[in-house]
């Protein structure tokens, strides 16, 4: 059976930077979950960042810049922790790997885990279109990225390649 890679705080854990989950409102989830295939991932604890912590962006760049060394993510108070960012983006790679996931759904407009949109870097609740840099270095690696909102899309995916 598939497994699926999924952001640690769509699974109802308070763990987003500001002590929030966000809830997923799905038969699809409800029945992944029975079947055992969710694997919850947060690459931000992972790398070691407490609960609550400062909000982040990818500053005046892009994710795979950040992952090619060239861009930063910084926090609000203008702390670079792009090494720390880099960092869960690898463990969550190691352990969809180690657990075979074929496919990622994860929380839109997060620097670590959006897969269409982050914040602009700017600290002011403008958007951009791209991935946080977990997504990217997922998808890099072959993985389908999919937003929270587009369960029934992913869903098709793992239809596709026969559950
Ligand atoms: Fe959720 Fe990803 Fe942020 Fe962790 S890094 S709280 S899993 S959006």
């Amino acid at each position: 059976m598939h497994k699926i890679l999924v952001s640690g705080c769509l699974n109802g854990r308070p763990i987003r930077f500001n002590s929030t989950n966000v809830s997923v409102e799905s038969e699809i989830w409800d029945r992944w979950e029975s079947e055992g295939r969710l694997v919850p991932f947060c690459p931000e604890l992972a790398a070691g960042f407490p609960v609550p912590r400062a909000p982040a962006e990818i500053v005046g760049s892009t994710a795979a810049v950040v992952l090619h060394g060239r861009g930063r993510v910084k926090e609000d108070n203008g702390t670079d922790v792009t090494d720390m960012f880099v960092d869960g983006a690898r463990l969550a790679a190691q352990r969809a790997g180690a657990e075979g996931c074929v496919l990622a759904v994860l929380t839109d407009g997060s620097p670590s885990c959006g897969t269409t949109y982050t914040y602009d870097g700017t600290f002011t609740g403008g958007t951009v279109e791209g991935m946080g840099v977990t997504a990217q270095l997922l998808h890099d690696h072959g993985l389908p990225v999919f937003p929270e909102d587009r369960i029934d899309e992913a869903d098709h995916y793992l239809r596709s390649i026969g559950e």
